[in-house]
């Protein structure tokens, strides 16, 4: 208990070094009689892992990779700061699920997330997701673990975060019953918003992870700019407010003011407006349902135009790619998923040009019919499978 009586939240945050951990540790800092830092979890950034155990006095601080938690490990042990170090994905794991822990922010990056966050829906713990990616690949069966455990699940993606302030607190997932016509998702339009589709065709990573409103990882960032982002959160939305696809329309909207919306059956529009900035989503999330100070300026409206645009799926295909995949059912997304990884990483890396990355996924799904997705074993094999498809293909592309 603390000075103010109330027992403080008990947290986890996978991909703590990440943009969305960082954010998240700004939060939880502002409000030090509401949380406490149970586990932090990396993968490559020591340093940043130090400062942060220096701050924020974690019990645990995980590196997913051996040698980054060899290097934690002795540092810590220099400084004598009171926290073990733990490795690999196993203990992952373990801080999210451990008795202790009661929140858990999922913020990995990538299908790398899911074996801990979905443990985590297992254990019932109240699950703060960021990392859209699990929901994409496991959606069934990650609903269905959070209902069999009673486990909670607030969404910290700024749209479906957006979406679920707009609905009614009590929203079962019943479209019909709660009177919901559809759900609006905005995209900003990314980078290359205004771009040819010969200009796309040719950009450089450089410019496609400088992204116009938010600041973010470099994955999620290409992401935005091939509009894949939106693609995978057409699938979350599906899972999270148990939507039919044709109830999830995209609209585009550069200025990312009006974070997504509701259309109800009597012609009511619900959005959620804000600063770009994530921690508002985050606050909301870790006070849930309470309001918390989150550190944003204020929004300010006098003077802003707001404009609205129909996406461009020719210039922009990962989306429509995505709405296929969600078509096609059963393991499709997490082929689309992990085909998208593989695509993103070599275009970062400078081995392919930005047109391979829906070519390379188009080439996945049509090799890769869709299989079964109840198990986690199935979705990792369609994941392996899809990921050694997309090398293959991307081996022959030249930049
Ligand atoms: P970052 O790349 O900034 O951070 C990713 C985090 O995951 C880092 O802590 C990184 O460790 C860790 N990590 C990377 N690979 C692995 C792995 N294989 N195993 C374990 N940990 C790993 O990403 P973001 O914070 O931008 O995004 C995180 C998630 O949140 C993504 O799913 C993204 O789609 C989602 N999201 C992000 C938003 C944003 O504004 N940033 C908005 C909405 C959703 P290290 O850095 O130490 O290597
Ligand atoms: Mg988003």
């Amino acid at each position: 208990m603390t000075a103010s009586g109330m027992k403080p939240r008990v947290l986890t945050i996978l991909g703590a070094t990440g943009t969305i951990g960082v954010n998240t540790l700004d939060v939880v800092a502002r409000h030090p009689d509401r949380f406490e830092v149970f586990a932090l979890t990396g993968a490559t950034q020591v340093e940043r892992m130090l400062e942060q155990c220096r701050t924020h006095r974690p019990r645990f601080a995980v590196m997913s990779e051996p040698a980054t938690a060899a290097a934690l490990r002795a540092r810590i042990a220099e400084e004598k700061l009171p926290v073990t170090v733990l490795e690999g994905a196993a203990a992952l794991i373990e801080v999210a699920t451990a008795p202790e822990v009661d929140t858990l922010m999922a913020a990995i990056v990538g299908a790398a997330g899911l074996p801990a966050t979905l443990a985590a829906a297992q254990a019932g713990k109240r699950i703060l997701l960021a990392n859209k990616e699990t929901l994409v690949v496991s959606g069934q069966l990650f609903m269905d673990a959070i209902a069999a455990s009673g486990a909670e699940l607030l969404p910290i993606d700024s749209e479906h975060n957006a979406i679920f302030q707009a609905l009614p607190r009590d929203f079962s997932g019943d479209f019909q019953q709660a009177g919901v016509k559809a759900l609006w998702l905005t995209a900003s339009g990314g980078p290359f918003r205004t771009l040819s589709a010969e200009a796309i065709a040719a950009a450089t990573p450089a410019q496609a992870v400088a992204h116009p409103n938010w600041v973010m990882g470099r994955k999620i960032s290409v992401d935005s700019a091939s509009l894949m982002n939106k693609g995978l959160e057409v699938i979350e939305a599906r899972w999270l407010f148990n939507a039919r696809p044709e109830q999830i329309k995209v609209v585009v909207h550069p200025q990312s003011i009006v974070h997504s919306m509701v259309e109800y059956d009597d012609g009511s529009v619900i959005a959620q407006m804000g600063t770009p900035d994530m921690r508002t989503p985050i606050a909301y999330a870790l006070g849930f349902p309470e309001r918390i100070d989150a550190g944003v300026s204020a929004l300010e409206l006098i003077g802003r135009q707001l404009t609205f645009e129909t996406p461009d799926t020719a210039r922009f295909p990962c989306l429509k790619l995505a709405f296929d995949a969600l078509a096609a059912g059963g393991s499709a997304a997490a082929v689309l998923n992990a085909a998208n990884e593989v695509a993103v990483a070599r275009f970062l890396d400078g081995a392919v040009p930005f047109s391979a990355i829906a070519a390379s996924i188009a080439h996945t799904l049509d090799t890769l019919a869709g299989g079964a997705a109840d198990t986690l074993e199935a979705l990792l094999e369609a994941d392996r499978q899809a990921r050694g498809v997309a090398e293959m293909y991307l081996d022959r592309v030249q930049v």
